[in-house]
């Protein structure tokens, strides 16, 4: 009957849903042990001039290499990370990891790092970031913070005076996955940033007959020239979708149609002066995607 079935899927939610929150506190006790066990790696994407296929240099993106789960996403433990200071422990590891894999790279390539806003409200990003710098030798201006105002930030005055902390450092700042959330014009009004990356839903379908994301592409495009910023698109994946961000002048392109992330030790052999990449992908997206 309609009842019983009806009883059958409460059961069912309920067995899934407890599963879901026990999966998530046994993910947040191992993310706990993680970073003693050593389980993070930082793999590399190459980002690379859209004119002239040359890499520039690479974004770091964080792996954790589960002892039983095997590889578990950082789109999954970063927001768990976030509910706690361990973003501020794995951040850390990252920003430093980082910058001593550059160390290793021709002088030409520079690293870029995301941070999590809430690393904004440890005692003093800016000293850490400084320390780690002194500590790796790193030039600063080979250094990018990728910033996302993915988490709700409290006191703005506060991060605007660590933004410009930074940038006294002489590291440059990007705005991350702007266009989504909380990325907002406000946000790219009051801060300095040198750079801003296109969210790759914006790429995603800007080629396809009437997209909405093709004018949202251009108009970000054209207001960050005016604004004396460079762009990054990410997620390019097609030649399509490569020729209307070269037709738009942004800068720079991160995506499958150059390289996936790839190893540090990948990375680090495959690295040269003047490296560039021939794009290899198909020619436009499958209608079904
Ligand atoms: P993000 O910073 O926007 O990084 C770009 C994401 O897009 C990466 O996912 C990358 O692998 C993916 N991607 C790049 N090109 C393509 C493409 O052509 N097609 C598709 N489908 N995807 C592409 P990933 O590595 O899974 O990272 C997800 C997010 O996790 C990052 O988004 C970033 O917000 C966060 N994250 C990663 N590492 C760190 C870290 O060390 N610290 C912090 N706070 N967040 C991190
Ligand atoms: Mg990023
Ligand atoms: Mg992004
Ligand atoms: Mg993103």
């Amino acid at each position: 009957s309609a009842k019983n079935s009806g009883r059958g899927v409460f059961r069912f939610f309920t067995t899934d849903y407890l599963k879901a929150a026990t999966e998530r506190r046994e993910l947040e006790e191992d993310l706990h042990l993680a970073i003693e066990r050593d389980e993070f790696q930082l793999y590399y994407q190459p980002v690379v001039d859209a004119r002239t296929d040359t890499v520039v240099g690479a974004e770091a993106l964080i792996r954790w290499i589960h002892p039983v789960k095997g590889f578990v996403s950082p789109a999954q433990f970063i927001p768990l990370a976030e509910e706690s200071n361990l973003i501020c422990r794995l951040g850390e590891f990252a920003l430093r990891r980082g910058c001593s894999d550059a160390m290793q790279w021709p002088k030409s390539l520079r690293v870029a790092i995301n941070v999590s806003p809430v690393q904004f409200a440890e005692e003093d990003f800016v000293k850490i970031v400084q320390r780690v710098l002194r500590e790796t030798r790193l030039p600063p201006e080979r250094l990018e913070l990728e910033i996302t105002e993915s988490v709700f930030v409290s006191d703005d005055e506060k991060v605007q005076q660590i933004f410009q902390g930074l940038k006294n450092l002489g590291v440059r700042l990007a705005l991350d996955d702007f266009g989504t959330g909380y990325s907002s014009l406000g946000y790219l009004r009051r801060s300095p940033f040198d750079k801003l990356k296109i969210d790759q839903s914006f790429i995603r379908g800007a080629t396809e007959f009437a997209s909405r994301n093709r004018p949202i592409v251009e108009a970000t495009a054209t207001m960050a020239q005016a604004l004396s910023m460079v762009t990054t698109a990410e997620g390019v994946e097609t030649f399509d979708q490569l020729d209307l961000v070269r037709a738009q002048r942004v800068n720079y392109v991160q995506g499958y149609i150059y390289s996936k992330p790839i190893s540090a030790e990948e990375f680090l052999s495959r690295a040269s002066d003047n490296w560039q990449i021939v794009p290899s992908g198909p020619a436009r997206q499958r209608a079904d995607r």
